[in-house]
């Protein structure tokens, strides 16, 4: 039985001063408490009650080279060394600009930010100032953040489906009035909602690969048509990358699909556990901005210790094979799940690629959309989940994994048997 006696203890004290007893709303589902970590490094955590856990959670993202990452630790304190923040300029933001715009696929020109939900909210912003439209699609089961015009159709329930939907109390209707939520994967959908909307939909934002519902892939020329389809209704197409960007590939989904949306989010992986986030796309779609038509701002942006701690990541994350080798053990993780599956009489589907993907029991194929990923066998994912945590495993809820530069050989042979041994104990 995994202990969480230390834990448990300070969840219960948390409650009384933190509202929920976690800092945010995701958190608190954690089974069979919250836990409290000491120390991370590398890809492990160490919590309260003595354990080193292997984690596959890297921090919901963030964290692609691990936790203690000597080229990271080495720039944020030079930086400190230097200046928290300025409120002014400085070289880091140059430097960092320079490399997005080397590295990302079709992007001269960025905007930066502090977390995905603002720099999704400015670049909806800078469409609908660039087009003079106000309409937005998004798709059922994309999630990209908290804000209340696009907290609408995340996890909606079946009845729910083909129509907008709130996610939480306090979103007045005004607010998402203009977003059309939509199914995903289906190219005719989204020509019917043109059709039906003509010169007024100013963007179409979706996730490239879509981890926050089961990680579904796109299908073969889905994303290409979407692009195709909001370039012949004069609407720009936004790819958001806060979890596929520097993750799938460096260039993210812009490279690992070989497309290039008009504009781009970035967060998460972007800056290897900090704050900070970036929209990327042509210049000429920036243009309300550089002429002052459309208002970008914040106390934070490009502020010197987070464009050092991205400028550090990203050229860790430029070494040769590195990539590859990320895939790799998330593929071969993918297998195993699914041998040892089956050898136990438990029907299972992977979805995603190697750096992040899902784990559905109860699913024949992998999952096209959202109104699949419902269908999957929740309650023995958590079963599993919790049989991986008695073996020192640490996973997601809802079958999402993450793999980053620190989970080695090492982390494999430590990995395979508590996947062969959890299934043994859950079938
Ligand atoms: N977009 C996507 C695709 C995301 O996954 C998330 C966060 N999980 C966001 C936007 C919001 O980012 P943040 O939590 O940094 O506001």
């Amino acid at each position: 039985m995994f202990k969480t006696d230390n834990s448990k203890a300070l969840h219960d004290r948390a409650c009384h001063s933190l509202v929920m007893g976690v800092s945010t709303g995701f958190r608190r589902k954690a089974t069979p408490v919250p836990l409290y970590m000491e120390r991370a490094d590398g890809p492990y955590h160490y919590d309260v009650d003595g354990h080193q856990l292997l984690d596959y959670t890297l921090a919901w993202g963030p964290l692609i080279l691990g936790n203690n990452h000597p080229g990271l630790n080495e720039a944020i304190i030079a930086q400190l060394g230097q200046a928290y923040t300025y409120g002014a300029q400085h070289h880091g933001e140059i430097e960092l600009a320079e490399l997005l715009v080397e590295i990302l696929p079709g992007v001269d020109r960025v905007l930066f930010s502090n977390t995905g939900s603002e720099a999704v909210h400015t670049t909806l912003r800078l469409c609908r100032a660039h087009t003079g439209r106000d309409k937005v699609i998004k798709f059922e089961g994309h999630y990209h953040g908290w804000l209340n015009n696009m907290l609408v159709s995340v996890h909606s329930a079946p009845e729910e489906l083909g129509k907008t939907s709130p996610s939480t109390g306090g979103q007045p209707a005004s607010e998402y009035a203009d977003v059309i939520a939509l199914p995903w994967n289906d190219l005719a959908a989204l020509e019917r909602a043109f059709e039906e909307n003509p010169d007024q939909i100013a963007c179409v934002i979706t996730e490239p690969i879509n981890v926050n519902s089961g990680s579904c892939m796109p299908d073969d020329g889905y994303l290409k048509g979407l692009i195709d389809l909001c370039s012949k209704h004069g609407a720009l197409s936004i790819f958001d990358e806060v979890i596929t960007g520097f993750r799938v590939a460096l260039g993210g989904a812009r490279e690992y699909f070989k497309l290039e949306p008009d504009l781009s989010v970035f967060a998460k992986a972007m800056a290897g556990g900090f704050s900070m986030a970036a929209i990327g796309g042509r210049k000429e779609v920036f243009d309300v901005i550089i002429e002052g038509k459309a208002m970008h701002a914040g106390t934070y942006n490009g502020n010197p210790v987070c464009t050092a701690a991205a400028i550090a990541t990203i050229k860790a994350l430029s070494k040769p094979g590195l990539y590859d080798a990320m895939h790799r053990h998330g593929f071969a993780v993918r297998g195993v799940v699914e041998k040892a599956a089956g050898e136990n009489g438990l029907k299972v589907a992977t979805s995603g690629t190697g750096t992040c993907f899902s784990v559905h029991f109860g699913l024949d194929a992998p999952p096209r959309s959202w109104a699949d990923v419902m269908n999957a066998d929740e309650e023995t994912y958590n079963r599993f989940r919790a049989a991986m945590l008695d073996r020192e495993v640490q996973l997601l809820p809802e079958g999402r994994w993450y793999v980053g530069a620190a989970h080695t050989d090492k982390e494999l042979e430590k990995v395979v048997p508590a996947i062969q041994e959890s299934m043994k104990a859950i079938a």
